[in-house]
């Protein structure tokens, strides 16, 4: 129950407070403020009254006293100045004298009225009063004197015995006053002794209430420190199991609870560092156990106290019985810290540490990876040195401080430095000041990126920053490549061979005349090109060709003004710009000499050369104010001068662009044409003269314009060379013709044209070998025809092909011999099986001045070389006649048949050969 109400007490805010220490201590200080406070008062009270009893004797008894004395002074100075008036008749002395009794007389009342007030006692005031009444008794008797010399004795007998009554009760006021005083003094002391005693028994009173209060105080607050000091001791000690008072709820409780509280988390904490260190251990153990590092411990005694199966695996053998290699090996490789290399090449190393027993620790780890890696590094270096110092580039390598870090060889050389002139360490300015020294042309502050040496030597310096905030500097000598860029720039507006300005830099030639063309003045273009310069290029072969455009540029440029400009433009055609033209004639001029001076023989590699020109002129403004324009209207102008006049020159006219206009709406219809197949083959007979009938036929080419008709192959031929469609359209004739003939009686052969342009074909051999086997046409039926020109061109490369067809089995044919360069080398080049005598000679051999002994010659020469010869255009019996006396072999013409379509062709044979056979 008690401990509940206690409980219930400290539950409330105040309850709690006063259960404080701080709370006691302060209860405790007011208690004992009271105490002395009280005692303090108490004994100022006494003092206070002590002193008044002090005051009082001074003030009322002494006063008093002073005052009674001073009455009795006053009345005996009354008696005194009255005597005197006895003495003296004079009557103003008498009266002065009489002012002077009553004036002692007011200040004697005077003295015994302060007396009186004075006067503590009763008894006191009752013997002042009798003073004041005697005084004034006394008073009357000297009065009722009047003449003093007759007064009667016995009247002063009277006045004197008032007078010594009157001192009689002034010693007895004197007297019950300093009984008075002596009264006070006696209370006074009175007083002091019994408030000396009393403030001893108060003090005593304080002194044991402080004791009481501290020993109260001290059963507070020394019972729970006792109690938190042993259990700090306790706690120091260990003992982390004791229990603690915790139930306080004073400071010293909240300490008790607060150390309760550190003695649980010091027994947690200390679990935890055993759990800790239990787990560590294991880990140490398992660690150790699996580790890598192979562990040796060696105590203080040299001998080894713990191997780790890592070192037991690194010492092979350590440990075990008799076996002495292992520690052998162990205690060497520990002797000192660093690299050791154990007997199987494996490498390790090696750091010991002491331990506090005087031994140490050695922990080996397996570098055999990293020296692996370290020798190849070492050798990666020595590679990438080598690279470095190979490099074409020279190259110096920054790091952050801009300090140098590589340098190879090339660059010293570059520089023409001295070796071990630039070395890492040196500075990015100190290196380009000695490479200065070295040749450069200045200090550059930064990299330029084109150094060009005083020596003429041009460098390209590249600079790129390196990750970790340097550069790398490349330097590369461009001194060759600056050259061949200025010759690139040279060739970009000049031809390699002549040095001639080529196409690009006569535009912009042209392109400035006009800009410069006055109202007066022109200028002509001049379109050249070489006559018959192909089969120069390939019979003298392209050195000469070569050496002979040389010549004609030379010689050109030797013709025109410094104003004048010659341009080359492609492999035998040449631009003249003649500036400042006043009238065509100056234009005509120029060109007589162009082709004059042109034409003149050629010395070239100790041959003797010729070649012709042919000139298309055109004159600006007249003819265009554009460079295009100009150049397109001087080439038809050459085209015009090339079908009609080789070897002279034709100014531009405007409808010669019309012409130009038609062939080229000719081209596409031919393009055309061979997309939609509009070609049909027409077969004329030829007829042996030895067996009276026809052997076979000739396929000629008919193209039906749709709007034009027919045109002649004489003029479609040539355009489909030009365009490069004569393969796939020859291709189409040889495969029409073939299937055609195959169906035709066994004799008859069929004899196929083949341009010049196919024999620059490769695929030429495989079509005619594809057209036999897929018309099953045997190959001795099939007759090729080609002219001289395919010779011309590329002899060797003919008389090759010609070789594959004839191994085919076919027969091939000089047809049109006689018109081109008819040389005796190209029948002999290759075995022809046919010549075929060109129309041109059959028609004029039965005019008078004709051509009988080519025809002849011709067919005598066939005879020799034995082929057989065919004569073409035969259209008259007179010539007829003629070839059949000369002894020609086989005839052609429209004597006998005009090409007819192969629908025809059954009439033909049937009229000649007789019906001997039907046709498919
Ligand atoms: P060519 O090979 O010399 O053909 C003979 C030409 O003479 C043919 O002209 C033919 O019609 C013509 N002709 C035949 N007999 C007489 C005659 O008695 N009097 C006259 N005045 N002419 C006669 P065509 O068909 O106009 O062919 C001309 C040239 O075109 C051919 O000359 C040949 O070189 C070429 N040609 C024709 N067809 C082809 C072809 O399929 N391929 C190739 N590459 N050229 C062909
Ligand atoms: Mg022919
Ligand atoms: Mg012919």
């Amino acid at each position: 129950m008690k401990a509940r109400a206690r409980a219930l007490r400290l539950s409330s805010p105040v309850g709690a407070f006063v259960a404080t220490i701080k709370a006691r201590i302060f209860i405790a200080f007011f208690v004992m403020s009271l105490l002395s406070g009280g005692l303090g008062f108490y004994a100022i009270v006494a003092i206070a009254h002590v002193g008044d009893l002090v005051g009082r004797t001074y003030d009322q008894s002494l006063m008093s006293i002073n005052y009674a004395r001073a009455t009795a002074a006053d009345f005996a100075k009354m008696r005194a100045t009255f005597a005197r008036q006895g003495l003296t008749r004079d009557k103003a002395a008498i009266a002065k004298l009489d002012a002077q009794i009553t004036e002692l007389h007011t200040t004697l009342a005077e003295d015994l009225t302060i007396a009186v007030e004075r006067a503590q006692s009763d008894r006191a005031v009752r013997a002042a009063l009798a003073v004041q009444s005697g005084v004034a008794a006394w008073d009357d008797i000297r009065r009722s004197f009047g003449d003093l010399s007759a007064v009667r004795p016995e009247r002063w007998d009277a006045l004197d015995h008032q007078a010594d009554t009157i001192d009689a009760q002034i010693d007895m006021l004197v007297n019950y006053t300093a009984g008075d005083g002596f009264t006070f003094r006696q209370a006074a002391r009175t007083a002091v002794g019994s408030e000396l005693r009393l403030n001893m028994a108060a003090a005593l009173l304080a002194i044991f209430g402080s004791g009481v209060i501290a020993w109260l105080l001290h059963r507070r607050i020394r019972g729970p420190i006792v109690s938190a000091s042993l259990a700090a001791q306790r706690i120091a000690g260990g003992h982390l199991d004791d229990s603690i008072p915790t139930d306080g709820r004073d400071e010293l409780g909240s300490l008790l609870r607060s150390m309760a509280a550190m003695r649980d988390n010091i027994r947690a904490m200390m679990e935890r560092e055993v759990r800790q260190r239990q787990s560590a251990e294991r880990l140490l153990t398992d660690a150790l156990q699996s580790s890598r590092e192979g562990v040796v411990v060696v105590d203080a005694t040299g001998c080894i106290a713990f191997a780790n199966p890592m070192a037991l695996k690194f010492f092979e053998g350590l440990g075990t019985a008799g076996n002495s290699s292992g520690e052998t090996n162990c205690r060497e490789a520990l002797s000192r810290d660093g690299e050791f290399r154990l007997p199987n090449g494996r490498w390790l190393r090696v750091s010991r540490s002491a331990t506090e027993g005087g031994g140490f620790v050695a922990v080996c780890s397996d570098i055999s990876v990293e020296k692996e890696q370290e020798a190849k590094l070492r050798e990666t270096n020595l590679r990438l040195d080598a690279a470095l110092d190979n490099m074409s580039q020279g190259l110096c390598l920054y790091d952050a401080d801009h300090r140098l870090m590589v340098v190879n060889r090339r660059y010293g050389q570059i520089y023409g430095l001295p070796a071990n002139a630039v070395t890492p360490g040196m500075t990015a300015m100190e290196v380009l000041a000695v490479s200065s020294n070295g040749g450069h042309s200045a200090v550059p502050s930064v990299y330029p990126v084109i150094d060009e040496l005083p020596n003429g030597k041009v460098i390209a310096i590249e600079r790129r920053n390196t990750a970790d905030g340097g550069f790398v500097a490349t330097f590369e000598d461009v001194t060759e490549r600056r050259h061949a860029e200025a010759r690139i720039a040279f060739l970009a507006h000049h031809d390699v061979l002549t040095g001639l300005p080529n196409r690009i830099a006569l535009e912009q030639q042209i392109n400035a005349s006009i800009a410069q063309t006055g109202r007066d003045q022109g200028f002509a273009i001049f379109a050249l090109d070489l006559d018959d310069f192909r089969p120069i290029n390939d019979t003298f072969g392209h050195a000469v060709g070569d050496e002979l455009l040389v010549a004609v540029a030379n010689r050109l440029s030797a013709c025109v003004r410094e104003i004048d400009c010659v341009a080359r433009i492609g492999a035998d055609e040449f631009v003249v710009v003649q500036r400042a033209v006043e009238r065509p004639e100056d234009a005509a001029v120029l060109a007589r000499r162009l082709i004059d001076v042109v034409k003149a023989p050629y010395v070239l590699s100790n041959q003797t050369v010729s070649v012709g020109v042919t000139i298309g002129v055109t004159v600006a403004p007249g003819d265009g104010m554009s460079c295009g324009k100009l150049l397109k209207n001087a080439d038809v102008a050459l085209a015009r001068a090339k079908a009609e006049a080789r070897g002279a020159f034709r100014y531009f006219e405007p409808d010669m662009d019309a012409r130009l206009q038609a062939r080229r709406a000719l081209e596409s219809d031919l393009r055309h044409a061979l997309e939609t197949k509009a070609f049909e083959v027409y077969y004329q007979p030829i007829y042996s003269l030895g067996s009276e009938r026809i052997c076979g036929f000739e396929a000629l080419l008919r193209w039906k314009h749709p709007v034009r008709g027919f045109i002649s192959p004489a003029e479609f031929i040539p355009l489909a060379e030009e365009l490069g469609l004569i393969v796939p359209l020859g291709e189409w004739v040889l495969v029409q013709a073939c299937t055609d003939a195959a169906r035709w009686p066994d004799g008859l052969k069929i004899a196929v044209n083949v341009s010049a342009v196919q024999f620059t074909s490769a695929s030429l051999v495989s079509a005619v070998r594809d057209a036999l086997r897929s018309t099953g046409l045997p190959g001795r039926r099939l007759e090729l025809e080609i002219t001289e020109s395919v010779l011309v061109a590329n002899p060797g490369v003919t008389t090759a092909i010609l070789h594959s067809l004839k191994g085919l089995g076919v027969r091939v044919s000089m047809d049109d011999f006689g018109t081109g360069y008819s040389s005796l080398s190209y029948l002999r080049s290759f075995p022809f099986d046919k010549i075929k005598i060109d129309q041109s000679f059959v028609r004029d051999l039965c005019e008078e001045d004709g051509t009988d002994f080519i025809v002849r010659a011709v067919i005598s020469l066939g005879a020799s070389l034995g082929m057989t010869t065919t004569a073409e255009g035969v259209e008259t019996e007179a010539q007829l006649a003629r070839l059949r006396a000369e002894g020609c072999d086989e005839v052609q013409g429209y004597l006998f048949s005009r090409p007819v379509p192969i629908t025809e062709v059954p009439n033909v044979i049937a009229r000649w050969n007789g019906a001997t056979r039907a046709i498919a």
